[in-house]
């Protein structure tokens, strides 16, 4: 029977750069990265399909209604959402997904696949982290005050994630991301079934001597 893959969650405070340590983990190491879908309106660049499945309320609630998602949240008057169909169906084929997702909808995740692998990416410091929100210059001042309250909030929810990794040397982080992935394939929870294959083995080979 072919192994399924790892589910593995990644959040993080916004503008702490999960974004960025994403795409570049993506771009190096073999994962699949489950494109979300949104109510949120595209910033300059974003390419629907791409960064995002961009959607109205109505799409978007419609799709709820068909349980078109794995997991569904609102972040800061908006709707952020899993699609069901890739997640399942990469995972099926043995590949690693990894979702970029808020705490709200990695918590429901955990309810749903308790062999998921939660990493929340945190800044060096909340000086740092307001910095590169501010820097990123893709919201205005109302919203980026939002999105710390936020981030202040989600403070309550780290310590139920399995891993917390600070990105501070953008390279390192993303090596360390994927050193804790490669770990969880050493579990002995993973690997339940070379324990019932070297039992057997060993059975057989007593029989033999
Ligand atoms: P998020 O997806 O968490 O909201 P982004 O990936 O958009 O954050 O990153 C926010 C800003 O921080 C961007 O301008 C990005 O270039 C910058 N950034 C990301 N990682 C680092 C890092 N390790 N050091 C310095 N700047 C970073
Ligand atoms: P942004 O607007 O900065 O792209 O994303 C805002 C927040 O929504 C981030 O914390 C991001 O991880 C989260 N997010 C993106 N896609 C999803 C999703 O499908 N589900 C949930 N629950 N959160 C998401």
């Amino acid at each position: 029977m072919k192994k399924k893959g790892v589910l593995i969650v990644i959040s993080g405070f916004s503008g702490v750069g999960k974004g960025t340590v994403v795409k570049k983990l993506v771009e190096k190491y073999d994962y699949r990265l489950s494109v979300s879908a949104t109510t949120r309106a595209p910033r300059p660049g974003e390419i629907d399909g791409k960064d995002y499945h961009f959607k109205t309320v109505e799409e978007f609630e419609n799709l709820i209604d068909y349980n078109g998602f794995i997991e569904w949240a609102q972040y800061v008057e908006n709707y952020y959402g899993t699609p069901r169909k890739f997640v399942e169906e990469e995972l099926e084929q043995g590949h690693n997904v990894i979702l970029e997702i808020e705490v709200q909808g990695a918590m429901h995740i955990k309810e749903q696949y308790p062999d998921a692998v939660l990493i929340f990416i945190t800044a060096p410091n909340a000086l740092t982290l307001k910095e590169r929100l501010e820097g990123r210059g893709t919201e205005d001042i109302k919203v980026i005050r939002k999105r710390l309250k936020r981030a202040y909030e989600e403070t309550d929810d780290m310590s139920h994630y399995d891993y917390l990794v600070v990105n501070d040397d953008l390279d390192a982080c993303v090596d360390e991301v994927h050193a804790v992935i490669q770990a969880e394939n050493f579990k002995t929870s993973k690997n339940k079934d070379y324990i019932t294959n070297i039992k057997e083995e060993l059975a057989q080979i007593r029989k033999e001597i």
